[in-house]
């Protein structure tokens, strides 16, 4: 259902940040981009300019990582202590909530998500995992370990180990959940001690910009967290080049994310840590009480458009219910209400970019003409803006593209199956691992398909439960390593084993 492209004005706060000249964040600086080039900030519900952001390339990059530097080896930040650390997450996480209304409407603004989710969701788990993340700063502990030493059975020793912060990180974000990412991103290295260079996504550059002043406004010392606008191409390849920077930690495509693991081995090998591409499957049993399973499968693939990594965009249901299942989830994505996402009553906004509505109509037209057939939705709408039809695919084939691929859209496959391990094995035939669901009111079983899913995350009777506390992050292709939970902190610092001879 197409709403009104009408939505409210934005507020004066929200409007006098948009009309700023948007500089990078260097060394406590906001500064032009060397270059003085400019990147076009648009609102997908429109098409039209909202704001100008600088185009940092690998120039500003280099000032942006010898000031990372710099903080990192002297000044303050070395000096504080866990607890001050701690202190500074929760100060930016309060004032992040206490900005929460502006925040929201700005990313709304700028990626096209209902303003309402992003005050409900996007903006409060920021906050949370600024919070949670606090906390950790001061629990960041190595052991004491007794050794054995088999060659010198005289000598006595004291063993312990030390966690160090990994150092200057460069963090490349995704637009899907602009400061969401920005947040799961900054959170462990800032826990941990590290410096930061984010080199935000060109599409939705701004939320990150006023994470920035808050960032500031918190008290961190200059030089701690930098951040960078501009293209990926450019200024994201340079951060994954770079011979100074120890980490970088990137979430995107995974086509992207194995031209960040080249960039790391031509040049230092530093760390590298990957979130990337899903095609997560969501598989609804016989048993399943359907009451939850259809709307949950709607919202598994329809939540933020479909523009999420972890979206359930592979739905397999039990043959005898397949009809009355795929009909159904038809018929909540055509009530779909579809608008801007300033109003109101918009409970889906447009794709984020003109690119990506092109990228996911150019499957839809793949899936169409090799056979599938589309029970609602398939093509783009509105007059203005980058909107898609939310789409329910049926009459699938395993070896079509729109099977095999991350269309990231608002677009859901569903197909049948007839017994449980033929399913198991078309669940897991995916050259991704990211997330998975099971729908069933047998919770043993669903203990047991949880464990044979080869994938990052699996929800059992849900989808979409995102935690600060929760480690995420894939198998197989969907990346290394976790993010959030106290595991990310690991990927944030070195171990280091220390032995005195007694
Ligand atoms: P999408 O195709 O959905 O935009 P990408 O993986 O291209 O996803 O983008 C995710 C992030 O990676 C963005 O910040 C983008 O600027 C950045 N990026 C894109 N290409 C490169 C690259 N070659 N090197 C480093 N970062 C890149």
């Amino acid at each position: 259902m197409i709403l009104t492209s009408e939505a409210p004005a934005a507020s004066g706060k929200t409007q006098a940040f948009l009309q700023q000249d948007h500089q990078l964040l260097i060394d406590g600086q906001n500064v032009a981009a060397v270059s003085g080039k400019k990147i076009d900030v648009v609102d997908p519900a429109t098409g039209q300019l909202i704001a100008r952001v600088a185009e940092g390339d690998k120039a500003d990059i280099d000032k942006a990582v010898t000031a990372a530097r710099r903080a990192f080896e002297g000044g303050a930040w070395p000096k504080l202590t866990p607890s001050e650390r701690g202190k500074l997450l929760w100060r930016l996480a309060d004032l992040l909530e206490e900005n929460l209304d502006e925040v929201a409407e700005i990313e709304s603004l700028d990626n096209g998500k209902p303003r309402a989710v992003a005050a409900a969701a996007d903006v409060p788990l920021a906050v949370d995992l600024f919070r949670y993340m606090a906390g950790w700063a001061t629990k960041i502990e190595g052991n004491t370990i007794p050794i054995s030493v088999p060659y010198m059975p005289d000598a006595e020793f004291h063993s312990y180990t030390l966690r160090e912060p990994v150092g200057v990180v460069g963090q490349i974000i995704p637009w899907n959940f602009p400061l969401l990412m920005a947040a799961w991103k900054l959170g462990p290295a800032l826990a941990t001690g590290c410096t930061v260079v984010l080199k935000v996504a060109e599409e939705t550059p701004l939320s990150a910009l006023r994470l920035g002043q808050l960032i500031q406004e918190a008290g961190f010392p200059n030089g701690v967290v930098n951040i960078i606008t501009g293209y990926g191409e450019t200024a994201g390849a340079a951060l994954a080049a770079h011979g100074d920077v120890d980490k970088c930690a990137f979430t995107g495509s995974t086509e992207v994310g194995k031209l960040i693991v080249k960039a790391a081995s031509e040049s230092n090998l530093k760390k590298i840590t990957l979130e990337l591409g899903g095609k997560s499957p969501n598989i609804i049993l016989p048993d399943a009480d359907l009451e939850l399973a259809i709307p949950g499968a709607a919202n598994a693939i329809f939540f933020n458009h479909g523009q999420c990594c972890c979206a359930g965009s592979r739905l397999f249901v039990h043959r005898d219910q397949f009809e009355k299942v795929a009909e159904g989830v038809a018929e909540l994505a055509k009530q779909i209400k579809i608008g801007a996402g300033m109003n109101p009553e918009t409970e889906m906004g447009p794709m984020v970019s003109q690119i990506q509505q092109d990228r996911v109509c150019g499957y839809l037209e793949s899936g169409l003409s090799d056979g599938a057939t589309a029970l609602c939705g398939g093509q783009k709408t509105g007059e203005n803006g980058y909107f898609v039809e939310p789409t329910v695919l049926v009459n699938t084939r395993p070896e079509m593209k729109i099977i095999q691929e991350e269309i990231f859209g608002p677009v859901v496959t569903a197909v049948s199956y007839d017994d449980t391990d033929q399913l198991i094995a078309s669940a897991n035939d995916s050259p991704y691992g990211l997330a998975a669901a099971v729908w069933t009111r047998d919770i043993s079983l669903g203990h047991k398909i949880a464990k044979k899913m080869r994938a990052g995350t699996v929800w059992v009777n849900c989808y979409n439960v995102f935690d600060a506390s929760l480690p995420f992050g894939g198998y197989k292709q969907s990346g290394w390593g976790r993010e959030m939970g106290h595991e990310a902190l690991n990927l944030y610092t070195e171990t280091k084993a220390i032995t005195i001879q007694l």
